[in-house]
């Protein structure tokens, strides 16, 4: 059984060199969810931005200023998921800039990162009106522009920050109390729901736990750069 396996693991050895030699460093991450059947057919962010265009497929067209679609590096090992803009992103144009953004880019960097290291979007892209929460017709139109920045990026950790990012990702009711302090996979994703930093402003008792799970996603990103030692965008 050993032998079967030993061998087994040296022809994968040998095909991923083969396929490394032929320039393809990356592999989609599953058959059916993150595949790239055809590189004609490539997704990258650019593409994905431009199909979602002006878009007016849900109501909240009707009274956002401005698509925030995402931003950050988008060979990111470690992507940062919220809920949606609000009042700052809203006029802005970039996600999570007002004060739950300043805080989220201190906790990015309590983990001896960078925004610009990171990829940060929202699993809605137009700021719900007096940024009551995203209605789940809203959600269900958006999320499938989400799911292909995730397929564009192959990131290998999703922090998804807060209930409504941690639901939609991880397909449950349940909530943030009860989601965070696990790790979930998602077709070879580690996602590490959160608080979400807005809610951290209103309880900030809450930080213990969040630095916690900021500590297991530097644990993840430690055996990341340790597997792709050339750094965290040669994947
Ligand atoms: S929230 Fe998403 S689906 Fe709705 S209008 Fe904005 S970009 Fe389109």
């Amino acid at each position: 059984m050993d032998e079967h396996l030993n061998e087994l693991i040296s022809d994968l050895k040998t095909y991923l060199e083969y396929l490394k030699g032929m320039g393809i460093d990356s592999l989609p991450i599953s058959k059916n969810f993150l595949e790239r059947p055809n590189p004609s057919d490539l997704l990258t962010l650019q593409r994905i931005r431009k199909e979602l265009g002006d878009c007016k497929r849900c109501k909240l067209h009707r009274t956002r200023r401005t698509i925030v679609f995402g931003e950050g590096n988008e060979r990111a090992a470690l992507m940062f998921i919220g809920e949606g803009p609000g009042y700052d992103e809203d006029v802005q144009g970039r996600p999570f800039v007002g004060k739950a953004g300043q805080l989220l880019t201190k906790i990015i960097q309590s983990i001896q990162l960078q925004r610009e290291e990171v990829y940060i979007t929202n699993i809605i892209k137009c700021r719900p009106p007096q940024n009551r929460n995203p209605e789940p017709d809203e959600i269900e139109t958006c999320t499938p522009f989400l799911m292909k920045q995730i397929q564009a990026i192959q990131p290998k950790i999703i922090c998804a920050l807060g209930t409504f990012s941690a639901q939609t990702l991880l397909k449950t009711n349940a909530k943030i109390t009860t989601l965070r302090g696990k790790v979930y996979d998602l077709e070879g994703i580690q996602v590490i729901p959160t608080y979400h930093p807005a809610f951290l402003l209103r309880n900030p008792d809450k930080k213990k736990e969040v630095w916690e799970d900021m500590k297991k996603i530097q644990q993840f990103m430690s055996q990341i750069e340790r597997t792709y030692p050339e750094g965290k965008d040669s994947r």
